[in-house]
Parts: structure tokens; C-alpha cells; sequence
């Protein structure tokens, strides 16, 4: 048995993206502002403040998240932690851009660049300092729909009926029927995100026509070795989640098929948000509602216990979103 970790099992960043040249256009203002070297956010005029871990305010690059934020968790693998990042907000919000979730090769060394392709750059220059260990690297890819699973690195779609989520005594979570491939560059490594980031599923709604009802999971997972001892393999996974908008219906004016995605997809947000709320809460007697949907049970053995959490919650300035925006940073008060 690993040893738990002690202290906050989950940390939340939270992240303003600046006023997007429409909103400008339509004459929105800012409603959060920013207490300098503070991890602060105050909403309009002071009605309301919250602290998290970190806070980016509109003029943070993408750089300096990944470099406060993200990083440390990257160090944590090579020591046994399973590290999550998820990317929370309303649709619009700049989950995608953080998460790089939409990353193609046109972007490549650009500073907008996102957490993924960071990722996967960092993990390889921290491998080739290691010479005295050898490396095993496997890719999975998967959305969650409707309650389903989707294998967005499989060729073929219809293989999704037959994935299902097992747990396995020595290797935890395991999805079976999911594509993993092995990874030796980070070159294929991106590749891999570039081709599920092309299967993603996207549906029009009323506020963005790139919307997103889905959670999209890229999973990498790590097992290192001694040279010297062939037998001291550690496996640890890395799941970077871009989840779906956390909305409320009746914005998106959603009707029919698209309704009934929306109902579930909030249960897997609700349950995630109750998972890391019970994880947070030492009075609970350990129950971890993990169960309640795919997304809390996939993560299963990556939230709390032996991992590190990062949520990064993010939000836009403009007042037109208020309301989503305080739900937001309410949820993602509660997660800390
Ligand atoms: P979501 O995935 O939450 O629906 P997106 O990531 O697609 O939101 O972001 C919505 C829009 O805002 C996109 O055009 C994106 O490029 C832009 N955007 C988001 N965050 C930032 C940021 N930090 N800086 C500049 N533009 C951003
Ligand atoms: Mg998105």
C-alpha cells in the first residue's frame, strides 16, 4: 500500500480569460476584479471575495499557469503520484484554450499553447534527465457523453459499446476496450491529442456554436523502472480533463436530444463536485461517492489517496456571465 497524502487533496486555480473581442463589441464590462499578490478574486464591487491556491487574472499566459500550477503535479508522477488537472467553467470560458484541449500542429511553440502539449514537453525533458531509468508511456484518449464512453484514438467508433470501466487490485481504475497506445516521443505523444482533439464531439447551442456537452479525458500513463533492478516498476497516471460546460440548461436554450445530454453530463459535474467536497471533509468517515457516475469512477483512483488534484476553474470577466461565473467560483470554493 502507498502511503496517503496528508493535507488538501485538491487545489483550485482559478483563471479570468479577458473580454473576447465580442464582448467588447456588445459593451460588456468586467464584474470580477484582482488584489494584487493576492490569491483573490472580488466580484463587482466588492459584494462578494474568494481565495483559492492560485488566481490568474485576464493578462496571465498560459506560460506562467502551466509553470505555478501544473509543473508540480508533473514532478509528483516521478515520485509515485498520480496527478489530475480538470478545467471547470461555463461554456466559453476558456476551458479548451487552458486545457489545450483543441490543439492542433499550427500551434506548435506558439505561447498560447495549453496544459496538454505543456504537459507532454515537460514529462519527456524530466524522462531524458533520468538515465538511470527506463520509461513505459501509454496514451488513452476518451470522451464522456451521455453517460458513455467514447474512444476518441480508436479508428473505429462503434467499439464504444464494449468499454467498460473495471478496477483491477494492483493497477486500480482500468478501462477495458479503450485504445492505449505506446508513446516513446513526444512528438507522438501530441500527435495523439491532435487526432482525438479531431473525433471530439461537439454540438451547437445557443451560446457557443464550438460548445462542448461533453467531459474529454487524455490520459498518460507512466511506468518507470530502475535499470539496475528491473523489479522496482512504480505506474502512475496522468489524466488531463476538459469537462463539459457547467451551465445551467435554460441558457443554452437546449431542447429534445441535447437536453437529455445536458441532465447527465451535470450529474457527472455534480458528482465530481461532491467526490472532492467528501474528500476535502475528514468528518465524512471516508465514504467517497465515486460511484455516481462514470466521470468520478473512471478518476476513482486519481482523486484524493495517493494523488494530486489541480481544478482549474475558469471564468469570464464579463457581466453578462455573472451569474454562471459565481457559480463557478462557489463550486470551486467548495472543492478547496
Ligand atoms: P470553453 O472550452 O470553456 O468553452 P474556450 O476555451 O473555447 O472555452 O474559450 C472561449 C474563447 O475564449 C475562445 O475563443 C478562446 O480562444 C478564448 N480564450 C479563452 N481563454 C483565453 C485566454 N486566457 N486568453 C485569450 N483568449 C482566451
Ligand atoms: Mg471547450
Amino acid at each position: 500500500m502507498k502511503e496517503e497524502v496528508k493535507g488538501i487533496p485538491v487545489k483550485v486555480a482559478l483563471r479570468c480569460r479577458p473580454l473576447l473581442p465580442r464582448e467588447l463589441e456588445e459593451g460588456c464590462q468586467t464584474c470580477l476584479s484582482f488584489v494584487p499578490g493576492e490569491p483573490q478574486v472580488v466580484v463587482g464591487s466588492g459584494e462578494k471575495c474568494f481565495t483559492y491556491d492560485f488566481v490568474f487574472d485576464p493578462s496571465a499566459e498560459q506560460e506562467e499557469v502551466f509553470n505555478l500550477a501544473v509543473a508540480p503535479l508533473i514532478k509528483g508522477i516521478f515520485q509515485g503520484y498520480n496527478a489530475t488537472v480538470l478545467a471547470y467553467g461555463q461554456t466559453g470560458s476558456g476551458k479548451t484554450f487552458s486545457m489545450g484541449s483543441a490543439y492542433t500542429a499550427a500551434q506548435e511553440n506558439e505561447p498560447t499553447v495549453g496544459v496538454i502539449p505543456r504537459v507532454i514537453q515537460l514529462l519527456f525533458t524530466e524522462m531524458d534527465k533520468k538515465v538511470d531509468f527506463e520509461f513505459l508511456l501509454k496514451v488513452s484518449y476518451l470522451e464522456i457523453y451521455n453517460e458513455e464512453i467514447l474512444d476518441l484514438l480508436s479508428p473505429s467508433r462503434e467499439k464504444s459499446s464494449q468499454i467498460n470501466i473495471r478496477e483491477d487490485p494492483k493497477e486500480g481504475i482500468k478501462i477495458i476496450g479503450l485504445t492505449e497506445k505506446t508513446v516513446s516521443l513526444a512528438m507522438d505523444t501530441v500527435s495523439c491529442l491532435e487526432q482525438g482533439n479531431n473525433c471530439r464531439t461537439v454540438a451547437s447551442t445557443a451560446m457557443n456554436s464550438q460548445s462542448s456537452r461533453s467531459h474529454a479525458i487524455f490520459t498518460i500513463s507512466v511506468e518507470q523502472k530502475k535499470k539496475s533492478d528491473k523489479n522496482s516498476s512504480l505506474r502512475c497516471k496522468l489524466h488531463l480533463v476538459d469537462l463539459a460546460g457547467s451551465e445551467r440548461q435554460k441558457k443554452t436554450k437546449a431542447e429534445g436530444d441535447r437536453l437529455k445530454e445536458g441532465i447527465n453530463i451535470n450529474r457527472g459535474l455534480l458528482c465530481l463536485g461532491n467526490v472532492i467536497s467528501a474528500l476535502g471533509d475528514d468528518k465524512k468517515g471516508g465514504f467517497i461517492p465515486y460511484r455516481d457516475s462514470k466521470l468520478t469512477r473512471l478518476l476513482q483512483d486519481s482523486l484524493g489517496g495517493n494523488s494530486h488534484t489541480l481544478m482549474i476553474a475558469c471564468v469570464s470577466p464579463a457581466d453578462s456571465n455573472l451569474e454562471e461565473t459565481v457559480n463557478t467560483l462557489r463550486y470551486a470554493d467548495r472543492a478547496r
